[in-house]
C-alpha cells in the first residue's frame, strides 16, 4: 500500500523524529514506546510502509514477519528475561493508531493473565 503521508514510524526510521532505538537493522528498526504500558515496551517496526497491519504483512512478506518475531525475541532475550507479551493492534477498535505495522514487545512486571491492556 502506498501511503500518501509518511507515517510517524516512517519518520522515526529517517531520523526525522527522534526515538530511543535499541535496535536496527536494514529492514527493522525497534525502539522504546513513548507511552509505555509495561516495564519493557518496545515497538518494532519492518522499515517497509508497504503494509498496513499484520495481515497484510503476514501473505505479503511472510519472512519479515518472521524476522520481526525473531527480532521482538532478542529485544526481549536482552531487556526482559526472554519472555514477553507480542501484540499486534488490527484496526482502530482494535486500538491501532499508527496503520504502518508493528509489534509491541511487552515484558518485565506482567500481570499474569491480563489480555486487555497493552
Ligand atoms: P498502535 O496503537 O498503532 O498499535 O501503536 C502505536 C504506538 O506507537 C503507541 O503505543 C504509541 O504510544 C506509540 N507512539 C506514537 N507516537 C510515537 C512517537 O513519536 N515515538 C514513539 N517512540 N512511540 C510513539
Amino acid at each position: 500500500m502506498t501511503q500518501t503521508e509518511p507515517s510517524i514510524f516512517t519518520r522515526i526510521i529517517d531520523r526525522e523524529i527522534p526515538a530511543d532505538v535499541v535496535y536496527e537493522d536494514d529492514s527493522v528498526i525497534a525502539f522504546n514506546d513513548i507511552a509505555p504500558q509495561a516495564p519493557v515496551h518496545v515497538v518494532v517496526v519492518p522499515k517497509t510502509a508497504d503494509y498496513r497491519d499484520v495481515v497484510e504483512l503476514a501473505s505479503g512478506d511472510p519472512a519479515l514477519l518472521a524476522h520481526v518475531v525473531e527480532v521482538a525475541k532478542q529485544v526481549a532475550d536482552e531487556r526482559a528475561g526472554g519472555e514477553f507479551r507480542l501484540i499486534f493492534n488490527n484496526g482502530e477498535s482494535a486500538g491501532q493508531t499508527i496503520f504502518h505495522v508493528h509489534a509491541h514487545v511487552l515484558g518485565g512486571g506482567l500481570s499474569e493473565g491480563t489480555l486487555g491492556s497493552k
